[in-house]
């Protein structure tokens, strides 16, 4: 099974994509958290991806697809994947959409998880991540067990750089002017699923349980 999770930054993607890889047994693949590890690592991809993602603008196209292509051609991901934050672009989903026809392939389900924007920029402020395993936390609606520790595995929470209110606010643009456009490729697909994300973590993942089985 091959999922693509699209909605503004902030919707839940990861959160519920985390989920969805849990249960059906397929990797999750954040294209963000591969960065971010890239900069913790202070690779010269890391370094590059910076840039951008500071000023909440997108990483271009040419070096995000390739990241992508050569993650999903490994091993793990034979029996699918839960893509969270990838494609972000038409020109990405185009590459994604020839890549699997090359093997007589294709992605099954498009979830888009649909949070106003109104509702955005408190769960940006509110966001904790970690930046050793990659889980997600939210102060008030999804607490970690200890404050600013890491439920899974012990390390320090942080507010990402880019989670601060003003670069929230270019992301949020940066979605409407050219991840948005994907609801309409994909719905033209016939595989796009709406959610509302504005529900708890678990009615959530309960909407989307429905759709996949
Ligand atoms: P969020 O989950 O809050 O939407 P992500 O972790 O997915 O954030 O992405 C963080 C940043 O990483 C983005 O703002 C962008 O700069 C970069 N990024 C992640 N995925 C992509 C992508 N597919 N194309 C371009 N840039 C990306
Ligand atoms: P995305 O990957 O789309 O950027 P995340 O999954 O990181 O979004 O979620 C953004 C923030 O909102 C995090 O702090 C997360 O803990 C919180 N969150 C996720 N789902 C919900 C929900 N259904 N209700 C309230 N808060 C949520
Ligand atoms: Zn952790």
């Amino acid at each position: 099974m091959k999922i693509i999770m699209l909605g503004a930054p902030g919707a839940g993607k990861g959160t519920q994509a985390k989920m969805i890889a849990e249960k059906y047994g397929i990797p999750h693949i954040s294209t963000g958290d591969i960065f971010r590890a890239n900069i913790k690592n202070a690779t010269e991809l890391g370094m590059e991806a910076k840039k951008y993602m500071d000023e909440g603008k997108l990483v271009p196209d040419e070096l995000t697809v390739k990241i992508l292509l050569d993650r999903v051609a490994q091993d793990d991901c034979k029996n699918g994947y839960v893509l969270d934050g990838f494609p972000r672009t038409i020109p990405q989903a185009e590459v994604l959409t020839a890549a699997l026809e090359k093997m007589n392939d294709a992605v099954d389900f498009a979830i888009d998880v649909n949070v106003p924007d109104e509702n955005i920029v408190n769960r940006m402020s509110g966001r904790r991540a970690c930046l050793t395993c990659g889980a997600t936390y939210h102060i008030v609606h999804i607490p970690p067990k200890q404050e600013g520790i890491c439920d899974k595995c012990g390390s320090a929470l942080v507010l990402r750089d880019d989670d601060k209110p003003e670069t929230v606010l270019n992301r949020l643009k940066v979605y409407h002017d050219q991840t948005q456009p994907l609801i309409d490729y994909y719905t033209e697909k016939g595989i796009l699923k709406t959610v509302d994300g504005t529900k708890d973590m678990q009615e959530v993942f309960e909407q989307i349980v429905s759709i996949l089985s």
